[in-house]
């Protein structure tokens, strides 16, 4: 068989054998799936050889690169050790180093692991309505949420999720909550600054919290970025203020980095822009610098101890086969260090500047509009595109040997930090090529 014949039997053979997440099957009648052989650095390969640069980090879980060689070395090396044991009355080396390491970057404690996001999402909305029982106050178990947030897909997650497309089919099956105004800084109009927006937004949130604290155990926020509604920028105001009127109402504040959290908006965690500490911190993603699935959920002093007593129901009874593995804590490990001997915030501050000025000529160019940047992500909207905009310049990206992948008539970039400058300004040319294309 030649190598395109191979292809195409692989393609086959997926479409009969999996489901792809978050895709309309029948699509891949006209549009084929991609078969990646292997990844180097910022570039994806397919079987036939042609590469992609992947400038969405893989699903913005990817931070170094593909195949990264000091990962790799440390996954490998816990695996000769130990690769798993469970973690209910057993620990192991990596556990308590990561476990370690993450209190004393956020000065939050006591980590406590899922797999995917979305169970750091349903461990912190859990511990948090928890929290509130065994302080005697059971009636405080509703969550607010900011107007087109996204915190995963599990159910009590959807529950705090207010993009459609995730949501409406599950409706029935999901929980109300609060939704609030989002501080999304692109609702400015005329004169409005980013921070007026946020003040406006805050307003809202101090209303529900007035009419409803007493019911109310936590509001969740993604800090300073909504990535799943369009790379929607906030000003850490919001987040300042927000945890004011939480302390305020009797209300936990949890923050949900899981996009954000690794150095993402240009500080290790973005809350610390707006000089907070949440309740509840959720981190996954980048947190193995893309390797491996592993979530975490740390907490404050105060939440850890509410569940410290001598009755069993008192304590968190909640576990996921695989909490704390092993080898994806040693992935996590070998991605702070990373962050620890490369100097990797300070050298993204000044990459990040280096690429806006790469990218200029999208900022400045007639169709585009909004045009921000925050840390290592970029974004920006188009102007009356087709309702099928995100597939066309999906599809016309990968031509230019590209992987974007438009929310909407949104396009953003959001590379793997160690993207180089010649990198980007063939991003940067590939991306103005598709436009072209699309638009
Ligand atoms: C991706 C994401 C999640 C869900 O993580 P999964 O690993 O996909 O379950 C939750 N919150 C935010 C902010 C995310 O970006």
């Amino acid at each position: 068989m030649d190598q395109n014949a191979q292809n195409q039997t692989w393609l086959n053979r997926s479409l009969a054998a999996v489901w792809h997440p978050c895709t309309q099957m029948k699509r891949h009648e006209t549009l084929p799936l991609i078969p990646i052989a292997r990844g180097d650095g910022v570039w994806l390969y397919d079987m036939d050889g042609h590469r992609y640069l992947d400038a969405v980090s893989s699903w913005w879980v990817n931070l170094f690169g593909h195949n990264q060689p000091r990962i790799k070395a440390a996954i490998t090396a816990q695996m000769d050790q130990l690769e798993h044991v469970m973690l209910a009355g057993f620990t192991h080396q990596p556990v308590v180093e990561l476990s370690e390491q993450l209190a004393e970057l956020t000065g939050l404690g006591h980590a406590f692991y899922g797999s995917d996001g979305a169970s750091a999402t349903e461990i912190a909305l859990k511990m948090a309505a928890h929290y509130w029982r065994n302080l005697g106050l059971p009636e405080k178990n509703r969550f607010i949420y900011l107007q087109d947030s996204y915190h995963g897909e599990t159910m009590g997650a959807l529950s705090v999720t207010d993009v459609p497309i995730f949501r409406t089919a599950y409706a029935p099956l999901v929980r109300e909550n609060f939704a609030v105004q989002s501080p999304d800084s692109r609702q400015a109009q005329g004169e409005q600054t980013a921070e007026d927006v946020a003040l406006c937004a805050l307003q809202d949130l101090e209303r529900v919290l007035t009419a409803h604290h007493s019911e109310i155990a936590a509001l969740i926020v993604e800090p300073l970025v909504q990535g799943a509604a369009g790379m929607a920028m906030y000003h850490p105001i919001y987040l300042a203020q927000a945890r004011i009127l939480c302390d305020q109402y009797n209300v936990l504040l949890i923050a949900d980095e899981i996009a954000v959290g690794f150095g993402r908006t240009g500080t290790m965690f973005a809350c610390e822009q707006a000089g907070i500490k949440p309740d509840l911190l959720c981190l996954s993603k980048g947190i193995t610098g893309g390797y491996l699935p592993l979530a975490a959920v740390l907490c404050s002093e105060a939440v850890y101890t509410a569940f410290y007593a001598d009755e069993t129901a008192k304590a968190f009874l909640h576990s996921h086969s695989y909490t704390g593995n092993a080898l994806a804590c040693a992935a996590a490990l070998a991605t702070l260090a990373i962050f620890k001997d490369d100097d990797v915030i300070a050298v993204n501050r000044e990459k990040s500047a280096r690429f806006s000025e790469i990218f200029a000529p999208l900022a400045q160019h007639p169709r585009i509009q909004n045009w921000r940047q925050c840390g290592m992500i970029w974004a920006f909207e188009i102007s009356d595109v087709s309702p099928n905009f995100a597939t066309e310049c999906f599809v016309a990206a990968l031509k230019e040997e590209i992987l974007l992948r438009p929310i909407g008539n949104t396009l953003y970039f959001m590379p793997p930090y160690t993207m180089t400058d010649a990198e980007a300004q063939f991003l940067l040319a590939g991306t103005l090529n598709a436009l072209e294309k699309c638009w």
